[in-house]
């Protein structure tokens, strides 16, 4: 490295930040109105958040990435739930039910001003039997005169109230450092110390695309007791499910199953469950439905399981409805609409008639596989050698930017970081994705790659 230009340490500090992996999953929750978007506006650094969403707008961003004193994390923001629909006490509970599940560690924002209410006491319950680390944030203590009111929140018994101003900001360092103590370096449940067993797959897609049918099907006579296999912890909302001769588990399919009928923010909630499946599981099998055109809410499901780094695989289910029209019309569709994960798997399937179900599982083998493959740096270098010397980057202002050497810093997915002598552009840049792509399989996975060019 010394030689082209980079010192050492330049090189290995450029690994470790391309290498950081999926990253710890922080949840907000709490009443509505008691703070949440604003808090989450305040972390995020950004005002693209909720709190100026007009009602009844839906949001589908529910998952930000934030950083603190050098560390990056995932905000869970659950601000767009809309209360009236189950009312009050139930929605604030399934909200902070589903928020909890998907993450590492929780903020439990409290209205200062208010106080605890009975509602505040029903999360503190779920929060209890969760067991995650929690930073009780008592809101809304804009100056000294509020920290009293503060001080009465040690009576929910989640240990010391961090008094916060969300909306000035007075406080939040000291709570973002109580955040950071509480949180885990990588998500426990999907990567952490000590998970083993089967391999979690989040089955997702938009409502009414068959999610439920295919569950059935699959898991038909196929449920597996959990007890019976080893390393596994008891968690009612994932089913463990036998599939050509391996167990995985299905993360999350009590969300799947339950039909819980909603009018006003049922999209919200779909978005939050399906950003909560995505994130305990290592693979998304995506579903679409082939009988309709494939919609933007299909693509923001696939654009939310790309970004959360997951291998995918996409089903497209109903394939019994099919008539040769449709079918030529869906390969248009998915060659422009879905470009963006052109490299993931695909089966054509039917939930109702069983079709195809057997190549489900080699799909989804394929895909993990590409996830964890690693590049050794000789292959990659020497792979990176020939294709710069065939197929140079175009000269710009008089100088021809050089792709130098690189190195995979991580996989899960596969992330490698490039070492250049100048500014490599956009074009190029996707030019050697596809033949990196090419040359080593990364056959349904997303690979990040990131570029540092020479001072
Ligand atoms: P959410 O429903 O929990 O997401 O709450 P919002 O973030 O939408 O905030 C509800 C209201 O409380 C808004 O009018 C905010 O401006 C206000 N608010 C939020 N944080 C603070 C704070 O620290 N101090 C004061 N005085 N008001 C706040
Ligand atoms: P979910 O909302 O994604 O769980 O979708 P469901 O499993 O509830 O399915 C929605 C509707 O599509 C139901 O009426 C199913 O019977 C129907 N459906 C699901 N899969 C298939 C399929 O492969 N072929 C046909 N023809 N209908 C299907």
């Amino acid at each position: 490295a010394a030689e082209e230009g980079f010192d050492v340490e330049d090189v290995e500090g450029a690994i470790e930040a391309a290498g950081h992996g999926p990253l710890p999953v922080l949840a907000i929750i709490g009443r509505p109105n008691v703070g949440k978007s604003t808090l989450v506006n305040r972390i995020i650094g950004r005002r693209e958040a909720v709190v100026e969403d007009k009602p009844g707008v839906t949001r589908d961003r529910v998952t930000y990435e934030a950083e603190w004193a050098g560390r990056r994390f995932k905000i869970v923001d659950t601000g767009g739930w809309e209360q009236d629909v189950l009312g009050i006490d139930a929605s604030v509970a399934a909200q902070a039910e589903y928020a909890i599940d998907a993450a590492d560690a929780v903020v439990f924002v409290v209205d200062a001003k208010v106080g605890a209410t009975d509602t505040d006491e029903a999360v503190v319950r779920l929060l209890r039997k969760a067991g995650k680390p929690v930073v009780l944030c008592a809101n809304k203590v804009d100056g000294p005169s509020g920290e009293a009111d503060a001080a009465y929140l040690w009576s929910l018994g989640l240990g010391e109230p961090h008094p916060v101003s969300a909306l000035h900001g007075r406080g939040t360092g000291d709570m973002l450092d109580a955040v950071l103590e509480a949180l885990p370096d990588a998500p426990a449940q999907t990567f952490g110390v000590g998970v083993g067993g089967p391999r979690r797959i989040a089955l997702i897609g938009r409502p009414n695309v068959g999610k439920s049918s295919l569950l059935n099907k699959v898991a038909g006579e196929e449920r597996v007791v959990v007890n019976e296999v080893a390393g596994t912890t008891r968690d009612p909302v994932d089913e463990l499910i036998e599939l050509g001769g391996i167990t995985w588990k299905f993360v999350d399919t009590a969300g799947i199953r339950k039909r819980v009928h909603l009018q006003q923010g049922a999209d919200y909630y779909a978005s939050l469950r399906t950003a909560a499946a995505v994130e305990k599981a290592e693979l998304a099998v995506i579903l679409i439905d082939a009988s309709e055109s494939i919609s933007v809410q299909d693509q923001r499901i696939v654009t939310m399981a790309v970004e959360a780094g997951r291998a995918i695989v996409l089903a497209f289910n109903k394939w019994d409805t099919l008539d040769e029209e449709r079918r030529y019309y869906l390969e248009r569709e998915i060659e422009t609409e879905l470009a963006q994960v052109a490299w993931a798997p695909r089966v054509n399937v039917s939930a109702l008639t069983g079709r195809h179900m057997e190549k489900l599982v080699p799909a989804i083998e394929t895909a993990l596989a590409g996830w964890e493959t690693r590049v050794p740096t000789g292959r990659l270098n020497a792979f990176l050698g020939e294709l710069v010397a065939a197929h140079p980057h175009p000269v710009r202002g008089g100088k021809q930017p050089r792709i130098l050497f690189g190195t995979q810093a991580g996989t899960k997915p596969p992330r490698f970081v490039l070492f250049a002598s100048g500014f490599i552009e956009h074009g190029y840049r996707r030019f050697v994705e596809r033949r990196l792509r090419e040359q080593f399989s990364f056959e349904g996975t997303p690979i990040h790659i990131s570029v540092r060019v020479r001072e």
